[in-house]
């Protein structure tokens, strides 16, 4: 199959992206669209065939269920049912992020189609700011299911090109709308009815909306694995392989970890990039990648994490050292990315 690439730098090309996304989407097609997290791999998502399609392009496990988005209230009514003991705060909740980088774990309606939940009864919702996104869902009038625009065990994709060496051959379209802004996938949670007077937000999967920001809403609760709802669908652990390179990861917490193999090519990804931190100077790094030079800025780092992994993973080292990041802010979100592209390494 030729993949055809899409721009949208002018208004007229932004046009021809947007009909002919849409007229894939409702042939039942598949299309690589761009989201403010990171690049998805959309489907109409109330046509099962459609939607079965996206496993098969990215070779990725029936067990994963996928993140179904809206355009706004109606269509999110379509497809979940807001409890009313969590309604009063899911409510303000999609009042001050939506839209935005949070998905909500919700009790799905029937017409959603069970390969998308994984036969779960609870679907997640989520309503990207994405422009180009969001034209091509009103325009289609359906929910989309995307999850990210990768093959199954990749990284994530934060640009076109990195969708086409991902997907290209196996898909029919990219529209290209350019660098993520967030970089990381969004933020998943499950709110929950409590007894006292703050309703609980479980933290399923960390990303840009954070604790910090979500704590005047409810009691946090972080739930590193957010396998939590499918965890009887699936072993513990597979899904850490979502966001490995090829090439063996390692975080050091502290420069004096560094134990060298001088047999080995070793790969440096950088927080700051500043000597004082202690790590540029413990090898003769084959390449240093820094995620926010000098600055040490968070969401700089998030828009540029996936991007520098690629970029390290290409280089045919032995290993690739990390230093952590702040686990603060999206800097939480960013170090459990990392913590899962380690795992089977270490
Ligand atoms: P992605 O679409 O690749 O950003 O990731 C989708 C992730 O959302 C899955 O890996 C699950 O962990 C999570 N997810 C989707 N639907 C549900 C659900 N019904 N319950 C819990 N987690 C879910
Ligand atoms: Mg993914």
């Amino acid at each position: 199959m030729e993949t055809l690439t899409l721009g949208t730098g002018n208004s007229q090309e932004l046009r021809v992206a947007i009909d002919k996304a849409v007229d894939h989407l409702e042939e039942g097609s598949i299309v690589a669209l761009p989201t403010e997290t990171v690049y998805g791999l959309a489907a109409n998502a109330l046509n099962a065939e459609a939607c079965a399609s996206i496993f098969e392009a990215k070779q990725r496990p029936n067990f994963d269920p996928l993140i179904v988005h809206v355009s706004g209230q109606e269509m999110l009514d379509s497809v979940a049912e807001i409890p009313d003991n969590i309604a009063d705060v899911t409510y303000t909740l999609i009042k001050e992020f939506w839209p935005g980088a949070l998905t909500f774990i919700l009790p799905k309606k029937e017409i959603v189609p069970d390969i998308v939940t994984s036969g779960l009864q609870t679907v997640a919702v989520r309503r990207s700011k994405n422009k180009i996104f969001a034209e091509i869902i009103n325009s289609l009038e359906s929910p989309i299911a995307a999850p990210s625009a990768n093959r199954f065990g990749s990284i994530s994709p934060t640009s076109a090109a990195a969708v086409n060496i991902e997907l290209s051959g196996v898909i029919p379209l990219i529209i290209d709308g350019g660098a993520c802004s967030e970089g990381v996938e969004s933020t998943i949670i499950k709110v929950e009815p409590s007894e006292k007077k703050k309703p609980i937000i479980k933290i399923l999967r960390p990303g840009p909306v954070t604790p910090e920001m979500l704590k005047k809403f409810g009691k946090i609760e972080k739930n590193q694995s957010h396998l939590d709802e499918t965890s009887s669908l699936t072993s513990p652990g597979q899904l850490d392989s979502h966001y490995a390179p090829k090439t063996p990861l390692r975080v050091l917490a502290s420069p004096d970890e560094f134990k060298l193999d001088c047999s080995k090519s070793y790969a440096l990804l950088s927080y700051r990039g500043q000597r004082k931190d202690g790590y540029l100077e413990l090898c003769e790094w084959s390449h240093i990648e820094t995620l926010s030079p000098g600055s040490g800025k968070l969401p700089e780092a998030a828009v540029r994490f996936f991007y520098s992994l690629r970029k390290l993973d290409e280089l045919g080292v032995d290993e690739i050292i990390s230093e952590p990041i702040p686990e603060r802010g999206i800097g939480l979100a960013i170090m459990d990315r990392l913590k899962r592209a380690s795992h089977q390494f270490n």
